[in-house]
């Protein structure tokens, strides 16, 4: 087993609604984020996967967290945000407003994308955006840790990726679940 590894930079404003200190005010924070994934190395390219792979299928969904606003589902600064926005006319989106990914919803957070807005169910600590990154990506990723930097703040933890993912022995990517390679056209014979 081995690892390979990515890191990313989100720009993001967010605060910790009802909490004794000054990051109970709306601030905001450039968060680095390292995702890493375990693997056997694959023999046919020598990678437990590749880099870019793992960067293009998580900022998919970490790109709604980039330039956005984290805020806790029970803030009472959301309705008044959004109020904003919409006689603003940006609520539903912007011409400029390119920089999205699809929007999600797990138990943890529901992105806006299209106001550029992430709705959390618990308060976006370094700890909270783990789960979150976790809890998005553990299905399409062989995630074996997750470390998250927000100023002075850092956090990591480890995960147990269940199984060994099927990858193409020619370009490293995983293989759909017919043994399908979406990239070269491999197909595995079983
Ligand atoms: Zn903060
Ligand atoms: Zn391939």
């Amino acid at each position: 087993m081995m690892r390979s590894f990515t890191t990313f930079h989100l720009q993001y404003a967010h605060r910790f609604y009802n909490f004794e200190g000054e990051a109970q005010y709306l601030h905001g924070h450039t968060g680095t984020l390292t995702i890493e994934v375990r693997d056997t190395v694959n023999p046919g390219v020598n990678m437990v996967f590749p880099c870019n792979e793992i960067r293009k299928t998580a900022w998919e969904v970490l790109q709604n967290f980039d330039h956005a606003l984290i805020l806790r589902e029970d803030d009472p600064l959301l309705k008044p945000i959004l109020k904003v926005y919409e006689e603003q006319g940006i609520r539903h989106g912007s011409p400029r407003n390119t920089m999205t990914g699809p929007a999600f919803k797990t138990e943890l957070a529901v992105a806006y994308p299209e106001c550029r807005l992430v709705v959390t169910k618990e308060s976006m600590t370094v700890e909270g955006m783990i789960k979150i990154v976790h809890e998005l990506l553990k299905d399409k990723l062989n995630i074996a840790k997750v470390t998250f930097t927000s100023g002075d703040n850092a956090g990591s933890a480890e995960f147990t990726p269940l199984h060994s993912q099927c990858r193409c022995p020619r370009c490293g990517v995983a293989l759909d679940e017919n043994g399908h390679c979406y990239k070269c056209g491999y197909q595995k014979k079983c």
